[in-house]
């Protein structure tokens, strides 16, 4: 039995691709750009190959980047002795809302997974460390995300890192910002009493 026509169900399996949307959304965005004006969806389309067209990865920090160096990476008022390493690009557009750090960042592109075959061979590795010895690095913050694959990562660039001299420095994780300490879980209370300083 066909339920659709054939551009109708394209449409939807492309949706139904991304991250996030399970098949009734899926059918619900097509049906949505089927019902707007014939304009909305071109600007959509257009939007999406603009995008692709035109960003590539940064060639010093593989950040996403429609020119390159990237504008971060080519902002002389940022300090070129300190990387953030992070595991998306969205991580760094999350540290740039902070306005605290002011050094440079290093893209990875995922974290080492094994369960889903990602090793470090997989992610921005080796690219970081031929950056760090072009560039005068004094610290490295692993920014890896506080989970298993982000810890792991995390360990893995430590060892790599710490033989070359640098300081490697891991963020700090604990309870959220307005957070209650009777709502907080084990390990999270306990990353936040050993990482507690002196005030
Ligand atoms: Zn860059």
């Amino acid at each position: 039995m066909v339920y659709y026509a054939g551009p109708v169900a394209k449409l939807i399996e492309e949706f139904a691709k991304l991250p996030g949307i399970g098949p009734k959304t899926a059918q619900r965005l097509a049906f949505h750009i089927l019902n707007s004006p014939r304009e909305a969806g071109s600007s959509l389309a257009e939007a999406i190959v603009e995008a692709r067209e035109k960003i590539t990865y940064c060639t010093v920090c593989s950040n996403l980047t429609d020119r390159d160096p990237c504008q971060i990476c080519s902002d002389v008022k940022r300090n070129n002795g300190v990387i953030c390493v992070v595991e998306e690009a969205r991580d760094v557009v999350a540290m740039e809302k902070t306005r605290e750090f002011k050094g440079k960042y290093h893209v990875l592109h995922g974290a080492i997974s094994p369960l889903d075959g990602v090793g470090p061979e997989s992610l921005k590795i080796k690219e970081l460390l031929s950056r760090i010895q072009g560039e005068q690095v004094e610290e490295v913050i692993l920014a890896t995300n506080p989970n298993i694959e982000g810890e792991a990562t995390a360990m893995y660039l430590a060892r790599l890192l710490k033989p070359l001299g640098l300081k490697v420095t891991r963020i700090a994780h604990g309870l959220p910002v307005g957070g209650d300490l009777e709502y907080a879980d084990e390990v999270t209370l306990s990353k936040a009493l050993e990482g507690r300083r002196e005030i």
